[in-house]
């Protein structure tokens, strides 16, 4: 049958000559292609052993932020889940009582503070949104894990270290990106 476009390509398939059929010349190519691999720097991590580093706009985990007396600087004004495209924040708001100062830097603090890891595409619109300085996206990652309620981090999975009585852990949850975002002018 003449073809339409007149693109049609007949092959012909030769039979193999008796050296071909023997496959050695393919083995040593094969084998070549091998033995180039063993020299060359491997481009694979073995993680989690080995972590690569991360580029300093990397955004990942939030974390609740804390003054430097660290009392909480949430004062649950709602921009951040206004804010948010995910629609992954959900929160609480409370009275701050007598007796409370040194617990929450605000009058009006967050009771409860929700956000769906599985809904967020860490965008940092939250961060971006809050007037307070209260919320970072970290330089970590959600953990992977088999059950959907584990990504539902509360109010204490986020809240950073208490920068008085563990300014270790706060320093290393903060991470660089806080710093250089308190550098922005
Ligand atoms: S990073 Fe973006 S998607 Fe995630 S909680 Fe913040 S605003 Fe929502
Ligand atoms: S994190 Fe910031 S924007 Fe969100 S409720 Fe707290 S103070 Fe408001």
């Amino acid at each position: 049958m003449e073809s339409l476009t007149k693109r049609v390509k007949v092959l012909e398939r030769k039979p193999m000559t008796m050296v071909e059929s023997w496959y050695l010349l393919n083995i040593i190519k094969g084998m070549a292609i091998t033995f180039s691999h063993i020299f060359k720097r491997n481009p694979t991590v073995k993680y989690p052993e080995q972590k690569r580093p991360f580029s300093p706009v990397f955004r990942g985990l939030q974390i609740l932020n804390r003054d430097e007396e660290g009392r909480e600087r949430c004062t649950a004004c709602g921009l951040c889940a206004v804010a948010c495209p995910a629609e992954a924040i959900t929160m609480e708001a409370a009275e701050r009582k007598e007796g409370e100062e040194h617990l929450y830097k605000e009058e009006k603090y967050a009771a409860k503070y929700e956000i769906n890891m599985l809904r967020c595409i860490f965008c940092g619109l939250c961060e971006e949104a809050c007037p307070k300085d209260a919320i970072y996206l970290s330089e970590t990652f959600a953990p992977a894990n088999f059950q959907r309620q584990t990504f539902i981090y509360g109010k204490e999975d986020l809240l950073i270290p208490d920068p008085v009585s563990d300014p270790e852990g706060f320093a290393k949850a903060r991470g660089s990106r806080a710093t250089l975002n308190e550098q922005k002018p």
